[in-house]
């Protein structure tokens, strides 16, 4: 086996198709392109790629109707989603409904790029670190069975229900600065808080639970201009 990748373009406009056929298989990827959904599960039938450029307005089934397909049935697919506006209702949407990533059009060849090779970087360790019900976050084990904070010595901390959405989202995306907004939008019940700072404050909540020492966090990190980045420890 050699270790090309192999990325599946689903996209109905057939020049650009061509264009990002063509620049990816530039790169060194193996590249297909498909017009639909129904051609991508067509082809999902017989095999696996590495990852799916996926455009958001598609004839027939959208673009998030087929992240959220490929999450529950493809989990180790990577998903980028080729957003129309950049709006940021489209961000949100798209990551909520379980793509890695998304590019707005228009994008430089060379940005879908990085982003491309950023996306597979992370795939792998990624799906990996998510096994079994228990997960280790700073000085604390997060139980995602029970919905508790366990120490050392198993004794147990109650967490709120968004406290524990929070951690569950942070335990399932190790080592991925994962956006404010989404992270606001992803744990908000309707009633909660609807302002920004809402994130920060339970972000804070959290790391005096977690953290060694959580005036300099390094289990729940900062990512300036972007949010905030769960890092496993190193054991
Ligand atoms: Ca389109």
């Amino acid at each position: 086996m050699s270790d090309t990748k192999h990325i599946l373009v689903v996209e109905d406009e057939a020049i650009q198709r061509t264009m990002l056929v063509e620049y990816l298989t530039r790169q060194g990827f193996q590249t297909t392109g498909l017009p639909d959904g129904a051609a991508l599960r067509r082809v999902l039938q017989r095999n696996e790629p590495d990852l799916v450029l996926l455009d958001l307005g598609l004839p027939g089934e959208d673009g998030h109707s087929l992240a959220r397909w490929l999450r529950e049935n493809h989990a180790k697919v990577a998903v980028i989603m080729v957003t129309a506006a950049g709006s940021t209702v489209d961000r949100i949407i798209g990551l909520e409904t379980g793509a890695d990533d998304y590019i707005p059009k228009p994008f430089e060849p060379r940005e879908l790029l990085a982003r491309i090779k950023s996306v597979l970087r992370r795939a792998v360790p990624a799906a990996a670190q998510v096994t079994g019900a228990r997960v280790p976050m700073g000085r604390r084990v997060l139980d995602l069975e029970h919905r508790v904070l366990l120490d050392v010595d198993g004794v147990e901390e109650r967490l709120t229900a968004s406290e524990f959405e929070l951690l569950r989202l942070f335990a399932e995306n190790p080592n991925k600065p994962l956006n404010r907004e989404w992270l606001l939008e992803a744990t908000s019940h309707r009633e909660a808080e609807a302002f920004d700072r809402a994130i920060d404050l339970r972000i804070t909540r959290l790391r005096k639970k977690i953290e060694a020492d959580p005036a300099h966090p390094d289990t729940i990190r900062t990512v300036r201009g972007v949010g905030y980045v769960f890092v496993p420890p190193e054991w």
